[in-house]
């Protein structure tokens, strides 16, 4: 049964100014019921704490709309603002999310705004039941009077895309981000939206990310908001400007079934810009073979990884992939191939097969011969090693190591930041730094 009301949801070109914003906030009415002594939280998407070296654009919440939100709420009187995320952890790598809030620039206008920064990873968490799985979710997600949900336009290799209902996963514990993938994923995605009800769902589309979610993907400046107080509306409007069609969208064909809404635009009225005024056709699929292929490294394969990995074996592909193609462009391998998470099996044709991951090495358990590379996530250190030196001649192998652990070393001390091709050239001015 579609709500008696259609939902109201704002479309509107940024065009480097506050006003912008602010007509996108009044287009959708999305301060309503919004008062001055409201605890209200503010959940962007970072979903690493990278350095600069990563371009952030499209991958991460600019700090540009963070701040502009600060700013009407300061202006309507509030004062208790917390901004919070739990970023991917990965020590090796220095991911934390006070580096993400760095990373992201969010960290310096928190502080400008007085705003608190929260780290969900270090915060309790409240259990919540959904369905048969017992999850864990930020006691400051659960007890805000005034969520804000300010994520990415982006597309998702697993879910197509990554918008406000799949940003709260964010709020999840580290351990439940992780059952959510060994299980249903869509169906807990749409779960988890019927507990936790934003207040108002912005879309940051000044940057958009095809082949997201992650580092591999390609960023593009769209300059777009997208705003409502119903997420379902904004990420059915989402997906229609990424060319994606809602309809194909696993959880939100999870999330109509639970309410019985229909995944279409027939309930929505879009305000200000038409959709197909925006709309820009992205491929939500990821092959990072066909970002090897590019770098002409031919014969290692990746397959599809279905939904049971995680954004933490994802990222370490990530890295390795920039690390060949950086290192060691134009090599030749010999039917390699690597496995990620519960559901991929080694392909019979493979003659060296890597399982990256507990979950890949569970899976292919009676693969005597394939290098397991545990670990949950597995080290970036153990999954470069153990391609390079089993994959490449062994001149080459030694050489690339050896000039790795010097860049490590100089990287640790904070004396250099290493770019990677793989990662997008991302160059001024259509890509603008001052907007993180
Ligand atoms: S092994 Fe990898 S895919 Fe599996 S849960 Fe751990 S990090 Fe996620």
């Amino acid at each position: 049964m579609e709500p008696a009301q259609k939902q109201k949801v704002a479309i509107v070109k940024y065009d480097g100014t506050f006003d912008s914003f602010a007509k996108a906030l009044e287009l959708c009415d999305g301060l309503d019921g919004l008062r001055t002594g409201d605890k209200v939280l503010l959940k962007p998407n970072i979903l690493w704490g990278g350095t600069r070296g990563v371009p952030p654009f499209g991958r991460v919440t600019t700090s540009k709309i963070v701040e502009y939100v600060l700013k009407v709420l300061r202006d309507r009187g509030c004062a208790g603002v917390a901004i919070g995320e739990g970023t991917i952890p990965n020590e090796e790598l220095g991911s934390t999310t006070l580096r993400g809030f760095d990373w992201s620039g969010i960290g310096r206008v928190a502080k400008r705004h007085g705003a608190r920064l929260v780290d969900f990873n270090s915060e309790p968490y409240e259990e919540v039941q959904l369905e048969n799985v017992r999850a864990k979710v930020s006691r400051w997600a659960m007890e805000s009077d005034f969520l804000i949900d300010l994520p990415v336009l982006k597309t998702h290799l697993q879910t197509k895309i990554s918008l406000g209902m799949k940003n709260l996963k964010g709020c999840l514990s580290l351990s439940s981000k992780k059952a959510f993938h060994r299980r249903e994923l869509n169906r807990l995605i749409a779960l988890l939206n019927m507990k936790v009800q934003p207040s108002l769902t912005i879309v940051d589309g000044i940057y958009g990310l095809e082949r997201g979610p992650e580092f591999l993907g390609t960023p593009h400046r769209m300059d777009l908001f997208i705003a409502g107080k119903d997420v379902f509306s904004c990420d059915i409007v989402g997906a229609t400007a990424m060319g994606i069609k809602p309809d194909e969208v696993e959880y939100l064909k999870e999330f109509a079934s639970l309410t019985g809404r229909a995944v279409s635009l027939d309930g929505i009225e879009v305000r200000g810009e038409p959709i197909d005024r925006v709309a820009r056709k992205f491929e939500w699929r990821l092959s990072a073979e066909d970002i090897l292929n590019q770098a002409g490294i031919e014969g290692l394969t990746v397959q599809d990884v279905g939904l049971s990995c995680c954004s933490g074996c994802a990222a370490i592909l990530s890295v390795l992939t920039a690390v060949l193609t950086k290192d060691c462009p134009g090599v030749a391998m010999d039917g390699v191939e690597i496995c990620m998470g519960a559901e991929v099996r080694a392909k019979r044709e493979s003659r060296k097969v890597f399982l990256l991951g507990d979950c890949a090495v569970s899976a292919n358990s009676d693969l005597k011969d394939a290098v397991s590379i545990k670990g949950c996530p597995p080290p970036v250190l153990d999954t470069v090693m153990a391609v390079a030196l089993k994959c490449l001649p062994r001149q080459k192998a030694a050489w690339m190591l050896m000039k790795r652990t010097v860049k490590n070393i100089a990287k640790k001390l904070g004396v250099y930041d290493e770019t990677f091709p793989a990662f997008g050239v991302c160059k001024p001015p259509t890509f603008d730094r001052k907007h993180f």
